[in-house]
C-alpha cells in the first residue's frame, strides 16, 4: 500500500506537466489501486474546447490500460483545490464506486471528501437495465 503521501505527490507532480494554455488552471490527478499502484493525469486542453480533457479521466484512463480498475482513492491538485468537475464525478463514480476523494491547493493543504459526497444519488451502470 502507498503512503498518502504519495499519492498527493503524484498528483501535485502531474500537475506541473497541464497543457492548459487557455484557462492557464492547471490541475493533476492520482489515483492509487488497491494493490498500491499509482496512475497519474493531468488536464489537456484544446483549440478546439469541447475536446478538453480533464486530469481526473486522464488518470483514470492511464490506470484502465493497464487493465486495472481496482481504486482505493483519488487526489487532485490545483491552483485552490477545487472538486472535480460534474463529467469527472460520473466517470469516477462508474470507475471508482465510493472511495475517497482529496482536494490539494497549491499549498497543500488538502480537504478530504467521497465520491458519494461529490455525486449523490448518482447515475450508474445498474439503471440501464
Ligand atoms: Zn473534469
Amino acid at each position: 500500500m502507498n503512503d498518502f503521501k504519495l499519492l498527493i505527490q503524484a498528483a501535485r507532480a502531474a500537475r506541473k506537466h497541464a497543457y492548459a494554455p487557455y484557462s492557464n488552471f492547471k490541475v493533476g490527478a492520482a489515483v492509487e489501486t488497491k494493490s498500491g499502484e499509482i496512475f497519474s493525469g493531468c488536464n489537456m486542453e484544446n483549440a478546439s474546447f469541447g475536446l478538453t480533457v480533464c486530469a481526473e479521466r486522464n488518470a483514470l484512463g492511464a490506470m484502465i490500460v493497464t487493465g486495472n480498475k481496482s481504486v482505493k482513492s483519488i487526489a487532485i491538485a490545483s491552483e485552490n483545490g477545487v472538486p472535480p468537475c460534474g463529467a469527472c464525478r460520473q466517470v469516477i463514480w462508474e470507475i471508482c464506486g465510493e472511495i475517497p476523494v482529496y482536494l490539494i491547493d497549491e499549498a497543500g493543504n488538502t480537504t478530504a471528501t467521497t465520491s458519494t459526497e461529490l455525486l449523490p444519488g448518482a447515475f450508474n451502470k445498474d439503471m440501464l437495465t
